[in-house]
């Protein structure tokens, strides 16, 4: 009977708690051929860990298959579209992993003596230059190892600047389309908040803008192109508001995505932004793992960035850690080198010319998409969109049916969910970013998934509802899940 047949290859695979019996190990060692010895005798107390209570004891084709049963279960890039919007889910090309895999880059240690670490040090040189190209800016600094602490980083440096100038001032306008990290990021830094509303057409409007600049404020945050997926068209304008009065203009660079190669931020006014390598320059994101976001700036922050800086000193370079007006370490060493090494390789198996291809790819598929579907979906800011496109539920909510509910069965047809209901400012948001990564052949699958859901609605709304029907669990209980997390599992 096949209800009975235990499953347990892909569907019920236990807690390797659970699969532990004492005693069992995963190694076996040979005899002992010298004197036994205390090991806290001889390490001293202090140093050796007491028994874990409940600690798995598995053997090894256990731990093995466990781990490999338990990852097939995620969703990866190589699986298949990943459109999550915002956030850049792009194929990591296996040159960059080969790359990182180099004996001497994947085993450097961040305390080898500077003489022997000049190839690694000569990676971060070459990968600050090709960031400021891309960027049009002065300087880079590769420390912050995520956007939200590459934004943390540049608001500091503005600080700074500011407060040598005489006044750090009080205030950071963020528009109502920006992400969450900006506010958070204005906040921890010790600036207050100003809202900026966007225009209908969902970009900054600059007459509000005017209004709003004072002595007060120290910075716009900025995300270009925006959360829409659309432009600020009127960038250089907002840049001079801004200068005119004395504060700067920091964009989030998160997007860069629908820019490289096409556009430079310095060159529209910028004088910060982070960029996020994960995302743009392909390392691989998604896991909570590594990242980095770098920050870029204009000459006058250069003199307030992180320590240490690189420094050519004769024929070698060198670390420079004398630096009067710096702000200090962000991160302990130098940043997240791996991934440091995989957005330089990135950037150079592509040159400049495939990094301006892949954005064109980049912006054609989310146009693509939008076409595909804006018969089916409601488009509530109808300005062209460039890496991303949003849709918001409304059509579909007639029927009962939300943005949350069509993302879960777009799971049934084999795809990760767009981003639901981000941003903010489109109700019921269905937030679409394919990458340059996706073919046409699999956009028109997503585009057929879509719609198909989309007819679904109209002829069965309960049943879209109840999605997703191919998965090993269904619908978890979300709120219980984040009141009352179990985070810890208590042997019986
Ligand atoms: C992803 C993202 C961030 C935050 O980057 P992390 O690396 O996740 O900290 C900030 N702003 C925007 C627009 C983003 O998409």
């Amino acid at each position: 009977m096949i209800a009975k047949v235990r499953q347990h290859l892909s569907q019920n695979e236990a807690l390797l708690f659970e699969r532990s019996s004492p005693g069992k190990t995963g190694y076996q060692l040979p005899d002992l051929d010298v004197p036994d010895v205390d090991a806290a005798e001889a390490l001293g107390a202090e140093n050796v860990r007491a028994e874990i209570e409940g600690f798995p004891e598995v053997s090894e084709v256990e731990a093995i298959r466990h781990f490999t049963r338990i990852s097939t279960w995620n969703y990866a890039i190589d699986h298949g579209m990943y459109p999550l919007g915002s956030c850049t889910m792009k194929y990591n090309p296996r040159i960059n992993e080969l790359v990182a895999r180099i004996e001497g880059l994947a085993w450097a240690h961040p305390y080898q003596p500077e003489s022997l670490a000049q190839g690694c040090m000569e990676v971060m040189v070459r990968l600050e230059a090709a960031l400021a190209e891309i960027t049009g800016m002065d300087a880079v600094t590769l420390q912050p190892c995520a956007g939200a602490q590459g934004e943390l980083t540049g608001i500091l440096l503005i600080r700074a600047l500011l407060e040598k100038r005489g006044n750090p001032r009080k205030k950071i306008l963020i528009p109502d389309s920006a992400h969450g990290t900006n506010p958070a990021t204005a906040t921890v830094a010790g600036y207050a908040i100003q809202n900026v509303k966007s225009s209908e057409a969902g970009v900054l409007d600059v007459s509000a803008l005017e209004k709003i600049v004072d002595q007060d404020v120290a910075a716009l945050m900025v995300t270009n192109p925006n959360t829409l997926g659309v432009f600020e068209e009127n960038i250089i304008h907002v840049a001079e508001i801004l200068h005119a009065k004395g504060a700067m203009l920091y964009m989030d660079g998160a997007n860069m995505n629908a820019l490289v190669g096409i556009a430079r931020p310095g060159d529209f006014g910028v004088d910060v932004l982070h960029l996020n390598l994960h995302k743009t320059f392909s390392t691989p994101h998604g896991g909570g793992g590594p990242g980095a976001g770098p920050v870029a700036v204009k000459k006058a922050l250069e003199p307030f960035l992180p320590i240490p800086r690189i420094r050519q000193a004769g024929k070698r370079l060198a670390y420079d850690y004398k630096r009067k007006h710096s702000i200090g370490r962000v991160r302990a060493f130098y940043g997240n080198f791996g991934v440091l090494v995989r957005a330089l390789a990135y950037i150079l198996a592509h040159g400049g010319p495939g990094l301006r291809n892949a954005t064109v790819d980049a912006v054609m598929n989310a146009v693509y998409i939008r076409k595909g579907l804006e018969a089916y979906y409601d488009l509530p800011y109808p300005a062209p969109n460039m890496h991303e496109v949003v849709f918001s539920d409304d059509r579909q909510k007639k029927h009962g049916v939300s943005t949350g509910d069509l993302a879960k069965r777009l799971i049934d047809y084999g795809f990760h969910p767009y981003t639901v209901s981000f941003p903010l400012i489109v109700h019921g948001a269905l937030m679409i970013e394919p990458t340059e990564t996706e073919s046409k052949l699999e956009l028109d699958q997503f585009i057929e998934a879509m719609i198909s859901i989309a007819k679904e609605v109209e002829a069965d709304p309960q049943m879209v509802k109840g999605a997703p029907y191919g998965t090993r669990t269904s619908r978890v209980d979300e709120v219980t899940a984040a009141r009352k997390p179990v985070l810890r599992w208590k042997p019986a």
